[in-house]
């Protein structure tokens, strides 16, 4: 026996673990900074590790009411109907149905390049194709209509990080209109929007409402701070919202993450800390790293450091952890992940350090 042909197939990097670093180094994993994976330097929203306590004594029923309660919650939020709001098990979980939902085998999908690696995985998962769109360095990884129909030929999803990762920028809903306008009746225009929460504009999901080619998806990992737990959900049209059932897992999300994501939507103090602190150490790093830095509408900033990997290792030893941008094909760059305030402090002062040696 053999799987079939994965050779197209690429592995997930993840930003290094706190403990895996620590055993490496031989530090006390208290002593490190971790500012790679857009983690919330806060931890979990307080309700929602109070909600995960009182869940485990649940936690031998299948999550039927608070799946439900979860979606009417988040379809309240968005003023959307309940059947619109897909969750899934994170964002990735909801990429996975959105892929399920819409692909054909040999069916492409469009992802930026650099972008998140999970949507070309997915729709590989799916038996799908990937093409790809570029933004330019040189153009500041301008996110444009443009930029994305002139690389689009008829994929089945174009997929749209907006605030983008890694670099930071973001699409105007203006553009994305474009886009869905610019593209066919059959493509799907899905604005990743997991880090949407720290941008002051809109919503895609005001789209959603206007044209059944958009969809929005979220996440539960960043803002507030539930990476752990795993969930996500996907804001789509009402014309097709009913292919969830017929493309999720039978219970797409656990109860614990449900208790969880229903107690930390009600923490807005959480909330409110995180995308505050995240804004003032964008600020502080634009101003004070000594490097070039791009514009972030996220919980992180990209900066051109010259060796990105090396500069990332050698952080590393001295205990701070960012992500180093090779595996975005920015070898050039690391991706600093906004800590609190103590930690920004830190994470740039190393930085510029070993910038100076
Ligand atoms: C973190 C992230 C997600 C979602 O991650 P999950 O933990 O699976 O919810 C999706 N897209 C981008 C661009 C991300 O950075």
């Amino acid at each position: 026996m053999e799987p079939r042909d994965l050779s197209s197939h690429t592995v997930y990097q993840a930003g290094r673990g706190v403990e895996e670093v620590a055993r490496d180094l031989g530090l006390d994993p208290d002593d490190l900074v971790k500012l790679a994976s857009n983690e919330n330097p806060f931890g979990p929203s307080p309700n929602a590790v109070e909600a995960i306590r009182e869940a485990a004594g649940s936690a031998h029923s299948y999550p039927k009411a608070s799946h439900a309660d979860l979606t009417e919650k988040l379809a309240d939020r968005w003023s959307v109907a309940p059947e619109q709001v897909w969750l899934g098990n994170g964002g990735d979980g909801v990429l996975d149905y959105l892929a399920r939902a819409t692909l054909d085998p040999g069916d492409a999908v469009l992802v930026p390049t650099p972008g998140f690696a999970y949507y070309g995985m997915s729709a590989r998962f799916h038996h799908g194709e990937v093409a790809e769109y570029d933004l330019s360095k040189a153009d500041d990884f301008a996110l444009t209509a443009e930029t994305v129909l002139s690389d689009y030929s008829g994929e089945r999803i174009v997929h749209l990080t907006s605030p983008h990762n890694p670099t930071g920028g973001r699409f105007s809903l203006d553009a994305v209109r474009d886009i869905a306008d610019g593209t066919d009746e059959d493509t799907l225009v899905l604005v990743d929007e997991a880090y949407g929460e720290f941008a002051d504009g809109p919503s895609a999901v005001d789209l959603v409402g206007e044209r059944d080619d958009v969809a929005v998806l979220r996440t539960f990992s960043k803002v507030y701070g539930l990476a752990g737990v795993r969930l996500g959900y996907g804001i789509v049209p009402e014309e097709w919202a009913d292919a969830y059932a017929r493309v999720n897992t039978p219970f797409a999300a656990s109860e614990i993450a449900c208790r969880a994501g229903l107690a930390a939507l009600d923490d807005d103090e959480h909330a409110e800390k995180t995308v505050e602190t995240a804004a003032w150490a964008r600020e502080y790093i634009y101003e004070n790293l000594d490097a070039p830095t791009w514009e972030s509408h996220g919980n992180f900033v990209l900066a051109e450091v010259g060796d990105g990997s090396a500069v990332a290792d050698e952080l590393q030893r001295r205990g701070v952890i960012v992500r180093d941008c090779t595996s975005f094909g920015l070898p050039e760059c690391v991706r600093i992940t906004c800590g609190t305030e103590a930690e920004t402090r830190r994470a740039v002062a190393e930085c510029n350090e070993v910038l100076a040696e």
